[in-house]
């Protein structure tokens, strides 16, 4: 065990990989102690930082508690072995040989005396065998002390050492390779990980620039670069590379990537492009060559090719670049990386059509508000000449010689007008109270009195159609909070409606209530009543209903419009109950005022 200068570090966390690999390497180093005579024997194993890990210690408690965890950098057991006698796999370094000035940094040392015999076993003789792959590297070694016997191995225990030799060396590449592996499939799922949390945004820009390193992360990659395919299927979309490093893809690589794109989707696999590799069936060799031809000016060794899709959708591809040195993808990374085209596919649809939402919703309001201008604007225009009109109307029929049918006329024209003036004013009411830098100054407002006065004004029409219209209402003032005039304006349209929509005869009851902190305005009629339709763009202007005896009435359409914005901006909201024939029920509810 001597020549193994010791740092103890922390113990990379436990798995069960680490568990299975610590085990097999166990069964070994038990076996070198138990049947070739040793009272120590220890399996290290190379680490990507350079260092070797001591992972099974069999034979001394002791040596175990010290050894297992601890690491040596490799090129001191190099300078170390270059000493040593070769005994097949086995490298022997008499203590005479070995340098004092390493001190105390000298791993375990058992505390014996040797034997006074020229082949005894020295406390700090080194036997140990470095453990090569079939490439030559070194991947870890197994180290052995303390025969039983107390003497230096001979030609029969160097044979059986060497066995045991070959058998750990086999063991400990099976214990990388799957360590390597578990490692792969961790942080490739860590990647996917990121990728479906990602995946709930729904820009694509930023769902790009959220994946993009644990992408780089996960699948140990030197580059990356995601193209995606244009809504209209031809396009190539952007292309978002790894940092730092700025992929020009030129158009050529653009369309090998698209056609290799569909064609991967469509069989459901990704490609590889690799030197000395053959090309998948979705690149042909003239496509992949150029691609070689492209990787080798920007340093790169090999490329795991995902399309990227959602249902029979190809929707781009992801780019996985590595290095010459490192340029191998495992089928576990391949396996990942199609899972993430899916994912990733996905989220590019779902962000598409958000922004294609996104994009007619602006559009509409656009639209809504140009309307609103459209509408502002008219009116004012009209008001003015409209006052014009009336006022020459009345200047002309206060005239003494006028015959009966300039008379007649000008009645006529009087009640166009007044039918003018009154549609001018309703557009101009209604885009006020739609506009948004208009807000209502908010008051207490004694709902009872505004019922009141609206029944006084309403009871002649009322009358008129002999109309019973009655008022359930308490004595006592009913607070709302808001704007007197826009609510005595909800209160008016709803009861002119319903005298205006209920046959002679019927009847029409206005109440009122207050319900905890809402107070609650209702006006009912035993009228032509609302199909179902109908009640479903009551609050839309200009509409009038579909109903032929509700039509023949006048109206403009506004009134209901007028009373939905008003309620709205007042914070309540407008219920309707209604059936044909047999009448309707307006509910408003508004935020009562405080105490
Ligand atoms: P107008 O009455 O000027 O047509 P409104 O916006 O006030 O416009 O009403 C829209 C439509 O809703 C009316 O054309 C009418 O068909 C229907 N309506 C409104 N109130 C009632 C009611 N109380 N009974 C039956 N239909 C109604």
């Amino acid at each position: 065990m001597t020549g193994h200068p010791i740092e103890v570090q922390q113990r990379p966390a436990q798995s069960e990989w680490y568990d299975t690999s610590r085990e097999a390497l166990q069964t070994i180093a038990e076996g070198v102690t138990q049947l070739a005579g040793f009272g120590v024997a220890a399996i290290s194993v190379v680490r990507d930082d350079g260092k070797l890990e001591v992972m099974a210690v069999a034979g001394s408690d002791e040596a175990r508690e010290q050894l297992e965890g601890t690491r040596t950098p490799v090129d001191r057991l190099e300078q170390e072995i270059e000493k040593a006698d070769e005994w097949g796999l086995l490298r022997f370094v008499p203590h005479e040989r070995l340098d004092p000035s390493i001190g105390d940094t000298w791993g375990w040392v058992p505390d014996i005396t040797p034997l006074a015999e020229p082949d005894a076993w020295h406390p700090l003789d080194l036997l140990i065998a470095p453990l090569y792959d079939e490439k030559g590297e070194l991947r870890g070694t197994l180290a052995i002390d303390l025969p039983v016997d107390g003497k230096r191995p001979g030609t029969a225990r160097r044979q059986l050492l060497q066995r045991y030799a070959e058998q750990a060396g086999r063991a400990v590449i099976t214990a990388l390779e799957r360590e390597a592996l578990s490692h792969q499939v961790r942080l490739a799922e860590a990647a996917r990980q990121v990728v479906r949390r990602a995946s709930a945004q729904l820009r694509i820009d930023r769902i790009l620039s959220d994946i993009r390193d644990a992408l780089m992360r996960g699948f140990q990659a030197r580059g990356l670069w995601i193209q995606t395919i244009d809504e209209d299927g031809h396009g190539t979309g952007a292309v978002y590379s790894a940092d730092g490093v700025q992929v020009v893809l030129t158009g050529e690589l653009m369309r090998i990537a698209e056609t290799a794109a569909r064609r991967a989707w469509e069989g459901q696999r990704v490609e590889i492009v690799q030197r000395g590799r053959p090309f998948g069936p979705s690149i042909s060799g003239e496509d992949g060559e150029r691609i070689l031809g492209f990787l080798d000016t920007i340093g790169i060794g090999s490329l795991l090719f995902t399309p990227l899709g959602a249902g029979p959708e190809c929707l781009g591809n992801l780019v996985l670049t590595r290095t010459e040195e490192d340029a191998d993808w495992s089928s576990v990374e391949m396996a990942a990386a199609l899972d993430i085209g899916h994912d990733l596919g996905r989220a590019i649809l779902n962000a598409r059509t958000f922004e294609r939402e996104h994009q007619l919703v602006e559009e509409l309001q656009a639209l809504d508000t140009y309307k609103s201008q459209l509408i502002a604007t008219v009116s004012h225009e009209l008001k003015n000449p409209l006052t014009a009109i009336m006022g020459h109307l009345e200047m002309l029929e206060a005239s003494p010689d006028l015959t009966g049918t300039t008379r007649t006329s000008l009645a006529a024209m009087e009640r166009g007008t007044n039918r003018m003036v009154r549609v001018v004013e309703d557009l101009l009411l209604l885009s006020k109270v739609g506009d948004p830098d208009n807000p209502v100054i908010p008051a207490p407002v004694d709902l009872r009195r505004i019922v009141d006065d609206v029944v006084d004004l309403t009871s002649v029409a009322a009358e008129r159609k002999a109309i019973e219209l009655a008022v359930d209402a308490p004595r006592e003032p009913v607070l709302a909070i808001g704007d007197h005039d826009e609510l005595d304006r909800v209160c008016a349209n709803l009861v002119s409606n319903a005298v205006k929509y209920t046959p002679d005869g019927g009847q029409v009851t206005v109440a009122l209530a207050a319900c905890g902190d809402e107070i609650m305005l209702s006006c009912s009629d035993t009228g032509l009543g609302i199909s179902a339709e109908d009640q479903g763009h009551l609050f839309r202007e200009f509409f009038r209903s579909t109903n032929p005896d509700a039509r023949s009435q006048p109206g403009t359409g506004l009134g209901l419009a007028i009373v939905s914005r008003i309620v709205q901006r007042h914070r309540g909201r407008i219920e309707v109950e209604s059936e044909l024939g047999k009448g309707s029920t307006f509910r408003v509810l508004l935020p009562a005022a405080p105490g």
